[in-house]
């Protein structure tokens, strides 16, 4: 038996398949397929519990990411920053909307977008938007990028797909005057049986063009809008999901905080303390030397079953089909490739976690 990166069977254990099953039964014997009552009650629950005023779900994080764009008046052209340690769809979704990114470099520590980047990007570049990614689940410096952005009307999108959970120092993600976006994919901390995503927004008439964009336009007189609408069984499992939500994540951290310690005086470098108690945890990377220790280490722990993901691999500059794109790039690319992600979620036991430690110690003496 193996450690893997995720545990659904624990998860979707029978108690909660049977809690689903039933609001299944409600939601057939409703005929009510899209935008059902669980959407509501969804919608409701997470605004308050993220400290939002509206909560917009959609069909998938990226969609979420775009729809923003969309509603902060990106136009094709218009340069967005995005920071150069994410996951591909931040960039996706500029790209999508015809927009340019303009890649920020990052904090050498944590791979969060770095303010000083951001500065000296804006200077070089006319910056419509720009979205800060609370990559890992870490929280990353919004307070600095408002300080920085109110200057020059540029509108902050936080990507906060890896951040249910997360807090920022003034409340959890969701609480601030920005647009905020989540992924419900079935990897993240909170999750549907397929495809979802939302939009956190403070502001009626922003939340209230979400509605119209994602369900065709509907609802205004002459605006284009698109199929993102979340369906009614995606929401009745997010709903169910909120039930246990903190206690997972509450779990993660622990983890995380075991880690911390079990990890002290390896060869490895771990992620700043003050993270402990404030990230959602998604994933837990820790930095190697090199890219070939990190090889050398996802494939020792294979080898023990334990599986890893080197997230992420490559700096945006460096994707395939990003590589054209203007920006800073410096400490991003030296943290890109030099990380792996060990097994993090919230059934991992004290054992598994001893089990991690040790193994990584023998490989790496
Ligand atoms: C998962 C993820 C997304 C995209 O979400 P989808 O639901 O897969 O479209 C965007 N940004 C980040 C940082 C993510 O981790």
């Amino acid at each position: 038996m193996g450690i893997d990166l995720y545990n659904f069977k624990e998860l979707h254990n029978v108690d909660f398949q049977q809690e689903i099953n039933k609001k299944i039964a409600t939601i057939i014997s409703q005929n009510s397929f899209i935008e059902g009552e669980y959407n509501i009650y969804f919608e409701e629950e997470f605004a308050k519990l993220q400290q939002a005023k509206h909560c917009l779900l959609v069909a998938n994080g990226t969609d979420a990411l775009e729809i923003s764009l969309s509603v902060a008046n990106v136009k094709p052209g218009d340069k967005v920053g995005v920071p150069g340690i994410t996951f591909y769809a931040t960039a996706e979704a500029v790209l999508n909307q015809g927009a340019i990114p303009v890649f920020i470099d990052v904090d050498p520590e944590s791979g969060l977008i770095s303010p000083d980047s951001l500065k000296s990007m804006m200077q070089q570049h006319n910056l419509k938007a720009v979205i800060p990614v609370h990559i890992y689940g870490l929280p990353a410096p919004i307070k600095e990028i408002e300080a920085i952005c109110t200057e020059r009307d540029i509108t902050i999108i936080e990507d906060a797909a890896q951040a249910q959970g997360t807090f920022l120092p003034d409340g959890p993600v969701g609480h601030t005057n920005n647009l905020v976006t989540f992924s419900f994919y079935p990897t993240k901390n909170l999750s549907t049986f397929g495809d979802a995503g939302a939009i956190l927004t403070q502001n009626d008439q922003q939340a209230e063009k979400i509605k119209q964009i994602r369900n065709h336009g509907r609802g205004s007189t002459k605006k284009l809008g698109r199929n993102s609408r979340c369906d009614h069984i995606h929401a009745a499992v997010l709903h169910q999901k909120l039930t246990n939500i903190e206690q997972y994540n509450q779990n993660r951290r622990t983890i995380a905080a075991k880690y911390h310690e079990s990890l002290k005086g390896l060869k490895v470098k771990t992620l700043p303390e003050k993270y402990l108690s404030t990230s959602s945890w998604h994933l837990y990377p820790i930095q190697l030397s090199s890219i070939e220790e990190r090889i050398k280490l996802q494939k020792g722990l294979k080898a023990k079953n334990i599986y890893c993901g080197p997230y992420y691999e490559h700096s945006m500059s460096q994707t395939i089909g990003l590589t054209q794109f203007s920006g800073e790039n410096k400490n991003a690319n030296n943290f890109a490739g030099k990380t792996l992600c060990l097994p993090i979620h919230p059934f991992l036991s004290d054992s598994d976690v001893d089990t991690v430690a040790k193994a990584i110690k023998d490989i790496l003496i």
